[in-house]
């Protein structure tokens, strides 16, 4: 069995979707559940480009122990400088990640630059960064669409002067599997170093083929994938994490390579980048959509009950699943709460636990269950909010079908507190009335969608809204068992988003 290097760009590219913007807080959240289920390299953003963007480098580079962090990184040496001080107390590894075009459109229209200067420019930046580590991967983007012998040229001489991963990038989304599988052969059989470095496939979703463009790339001797969870990223999204990972595991003769992911921890992570980015996943999504084991019809699931592998390759519990179990309630203490959440595999200060609690205890007050799904959204909410400008503090609605809808709100502005009211045409809207005259927002509201966290009238309610100011859009999203409370935290979420950093340079692999 070949091991292949998982290479979870959740946090960069990731984090390029339109809206999918995260703070600090929310992306070392997140790089502790990666780490839980065990990627070998994090690429943690790009540090040129922000200030949060650079302290989230450097942070989740400096906390974690058993995976490499990565930083992007033009081949510019301000911006190798930027990645290098980022990384440079890494507790395990850190890597600079080295990227610049390689086709004819990208050097005649973005970078007007010659072939030639491209070579000069990545062998400089390669040798530059090596000063600072010995882990340097280097990319060349819209490889799929670069002419292949010059493609062969710069791989060669990145490899001679140290780059030690070459990534193979399909940009745009343009490839498919038979192509891109003989593009890698290609590479394999012409460069003369190639066994010097890892070769590394990184593939966009443009066409639906991110995925099989990888696993075809695998075939062919790539050591590395480069994927995200959900597959979110720019446009299409990314090659996703969890499908390709069960790819390899169900199919391992197939293949016959596998990752060191522990799949029982999938589940979970794709909630919480669904939960922090806003971003919903459809039902019908392979591996973690709502539907990916429901049996509906009835032939099916008259062979499922027979026997369970007639209709399933795949066990939900493989990929961590939970049969949403109880798992406390209204008088559990602060220790067995504690204690779950360990179990659970957070590890929280004492002050993230008890304010944790004192929500837990406010939810069991609502709610006659609280499963793991409900701890986890609380987890999230917390840790999520420390610098935002906005919080809820209270809100008051009266609706129905003889009162006209009005809502009476409170909100923190950092500590200050803001009071209205506002009427509408209905509870949301009211409300919506009345947040959006507090925060002054002048951001459009685009789109409003609930769902349900678990079954039962006293579920939690989960709200995802999109909003757009000045053509930049962002997500937020809110729960609780009241949904108008929900909808009024996910707007609140959206708005503090808007308020956090913007981006100066946009740049993707
Ligand atoms: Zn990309």
């Amino acid at each position: 069995m070949r091991q292949i290097r998982v290479f979870d760009t959740t946090l960069r590219d990731g984090e390029q979707s339109p809206g999918a913007t995260m703070n600090v807080d929310e992306k070392l959240q997140l790089a502790r559940q990666l780490a839980r289920l065990n990627v070998d390299i994090i690429e943690a953003g790009f540090p040129i480009t922000s200030q949060g963007d650079f302290e989230a480098v450097k942070l989740i580079a400096e906390e974690l122990e058993t995976v490499t962090v990565a930083g992007l990184a033009r081949a510019r040496f301000e911006d190798i400088d930027r990645v290098a001080e980022a990384i440079k107390n890494a507790r395990k590894t850190g890597r600079i990640h080295i990227v610049i075009a390689t086709s004819d459109i990208h050097l005649k229209f973005k970078l007007k630059m010659t072939r030639q200067e491209v070579l000069n420019a990545s062998i400089n930046a390669v040798r530059h960064a090596r000063q600072y580590t010995d882990d340097i991967e280097f990319s060349a983007e819209d490889a799929t669409r670069s002419d292949w012998d010059f493609l062969c040229r710069v791989t060669e001489e990145v490899i001679k002067a140290g780059a030690t991963t070459v990534n193979i990038p399909d940009t745009v989304g343009y490839t498919a599997p038979v192509e891109y599988s003989e593009l890698i052969e290609y590479l394999m059989n012409r460069v003369p170093n190639i066994d010097k470095c890892v070769v590394s496939v990184h593939c966009h979703n443009d066409l639906g083929l991110a995925v099989a463009n990888s696993l075809a790339a695998i075939l062919k001797g790539a050591g590395q994938v480069e994927c995200t969870i959900n597959g979110i990223g720019e446009r299409a999204g990314n090659a996703s994490l969890e499908e390709i990972v069960m790819a390899l595991k169900t199919r391992p003769k197939l293949f016959m390579a596998d990752t060191s992911i522990v799949t029982r921890e999938i589940y979970k992570t794709s909630r919480m980048v669904s939960k922090i980015t806003g971003m919903i996943v459809q039902p019908n999504k392979a591996i973690v959509g709502a539907n990916a084991f429901a049996h509906e019809s009835g032939i099916h699931q008259d062979g499922f009950l027979k026997e369970r592998s007639t209709y399933e390759i795949l066990k939900p519990e493989d990929i961590g699943i939970p049969g949403s179990k109880l798992v406390l309630g209204k008088h559990s203490g602060r220790h067995a709460f504690k204690d779950r959440l360990g179990q659970m595999g957070y590890h929280l200060t004492d002050d993230d636990v008890n304010h944790t609690f004192e929500r837990f205890k406010a939810l069991a007050d609502q709610k006659k269950y609280v499963f793991d799904e409900d701890i986890e959204t609380l987890i999230t909410e917390e840790i999520s909010k420390t610098d935002y400008v906005y919080n809820l503090v209270s809100l008051g609605v009266t609706c129905g079908t003889e009162d006209k809808p009005i809502a009476r709100i409170t909100i923190s502005k950092r500590g200050e507190e803001l009071k209205t009211e506002s009427t509408g045409d209905g509870p949301v809207d009211a409300t919506y009335n009345a947040i959006a005259q507090l925060t002054e927002t002048k951001s459009q509201l685009i789109r409003y969608e609930v769902k349900s966290i678990t079954g039962g009238t006293d579920a939690q309610a989960e709200v995802f809204v999109t909003i757009e100011e000045d053509g930049r859009t962002v997500r937020g999203a809110g729960s609780h068992t009241d949904t108008i409370v929900a909808s009024a935290k996910a707007y609140i979420n959206a708005i503090n988003k808007l308020e956090g950093k913007n981006r100066v340079i946009t740049q993707g692999v």
